[in-house]
Order: structure tokens, then sequence, then C-alpha cells
């Protein structure tokens, strides 16, 4: 299956990427995640995004797409399935990943729009911790680790991601509405988006989820038409 998550930040996007993986055995390809890996790692492109990614503002279009691209035709994921978390984030991106998938003839089959709360949105978001080592997520009060600051799957030290303080918090809500909140209707009108309550913990998200798919897959097998009803 191929996939897109949409959101905001704080919707749960990686949390369930995480999950649904598992369950569905596709790869999660996280621009976040390959930008942070960037900056860790002090490459030129590392160093040269830092400053935005860390105020809470979008790296340029042409560097994620291409990011994205590399992913999509390196590895045979646009064959194999995917989740594609945190891309595409503007109207351009979204073009551009369709022009990318023509080219490749692998079709998303959903955009999943995960719908938020703003005070579950700043909950989640302030309490969370990442595993430095392997990115595992947690969160101080509702996936709290065995050990404090230690996490649970590889013994790696937890940090607190720079973006998620308030002040940044909200200029990342701020960028997230007026950039890539249109594109919602984007997939809406491609007759590709699926609408979930990502108030929900992010486990019954991915059993009801998995649900939909199983009986969506079934409906479509008898049809013979695609493998999700849009909203
Ligand atoms: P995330 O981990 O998805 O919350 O992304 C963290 C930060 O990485 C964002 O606030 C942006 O600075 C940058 N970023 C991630 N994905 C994209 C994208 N598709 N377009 C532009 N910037 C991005």
């Amino acid at each position: 299956m191929r996939i897109i998550l949409l959101g905001p930040p704080g919707a749960g996007k990686g949390t369930l990427a995480k999950l649904l993986k598992e369950a569905l055995n596709i790869a999660h390809i996280s621009t976040g995640d390959i930008l942070r890996e960037e900056m860790k790692n002090q490459t030129p492109l590392g160093m040269e995004i830092k400053k935005l990614v860390e105020s809470g503002a979008l790296v340029p279009d042409e560097i994620v797409t291409k990011i994205i691209e590399n992913k999509l035709t390196a590895n045979k994921n646009g064959a194999q399935g995917y989740m594609l978390d945190g891309f595409p984030r503007t109207k351009v991106q979204a073009e551009q990943l369709d022009a990318i998938l023509t080219k490749i003839r692998h079709p998303i089959d959903v955009a999943l729009y995960m719908e938020a709360s703003v005070p579950v949105i700043i909950q989640r978001l302030t309490g969370r911790r990442v595993c430095k080592k392997c990115g595992a997520p947690f969160h101080i009060k509702n996936r709290p680790p065995k050990k404090q600051d230690i996490c649970d799957l590889c013994g790696g030290e937890l940090y607190q991601r720079p973006d998620d303080n308030e002040e940044t918090i909200r200029k990342r809500m701020k960028v997230y509405l007026e950039s890539t909140a249109p594109i919602v209707d984007y997939y809406h009108a491609q007759r590709k988006l699926v609408k979930v309550d990502a108030d929900k913990e992010s486990e019954i998200l991915k059993d009801e989820l998995m649900q939909l798919f199983n009986d969506q897959g079934k409906a479509s097998h008898k049809s013979g038409h695609g493998p999700l009803k849009s909203s």
C-alpha cells in the first residue's frame, strides 16, 4: 500500500507510521527524520537547513522533493509500498510528487488526513521525547519510558526536539495552516482522502485503520475497484 500521512504537527503521524509499518510491512519515509539525520551528521545540507528546521520554518520545496524522489526511485519503495510522513507539505510539493509518481507509475492509494484538536496537539508536542539513537517516540505522560530519559527499545538517551517548545510550536501551526492545510483539498479532489480522528490513541487508530484497509481490500477485490473509498 502507498499512503500519505497528512495532518498538523502533533497529530501523531510518526507514531502511527511506526505502528502501521510493522502491521503492513511497508517503508516509513519521514522527511523530518531524514533532515534531522543530516543535521546530526553535520552534512552540508544539514548545516544549510538547521536554522529553518529549528525555527519551525519549511525547508525549500526543491530540497525535500529531491530527497523524496531519490527515496522512491532508488530502492523500489514505489513498488513495495510506503508511508510518506511529513511530505508533501505544500501544494508545489504535492504537484511535484504527482509528477514523480506518474513517472514511476505507482500512484498513492490513500491520503490519511489526521485531524487533531489544538489542546491535544500542544499537550503531545510539549511532552514529546525522542530517542537520540533509534528515533522511537515517547511522551512524559502518555507513553513514559520505563527508566527516565532512557529508550525502552535500545537504551539510547531521550531528548526533547528543539522545535518542540511552545513558541516554535505556534510558528509550526501557523506554517501548517498557511502552507499544508490547503493540500487536504487537493487530495479530496483526487478522491484519495480518508479523514481520521487523530485525538485518539495511536494504537486504537492503527487497529481501526487495519480493519478499514481489510474491509476495503475485500470490497475492492469483489468489485475490481481501487483499494479505498475516499471521504
Ligand atoms: P517533522 O518531523 O515532520 O515535524 O518536520 C520537522 C521540520 O522539518 C519541519 O518543521 C520543517 O522545518 C522540516 N520539514 C520536514 N518535512 C518538510 C517538508 N516536506 N517540506 C519542508 N520542510 C519540511
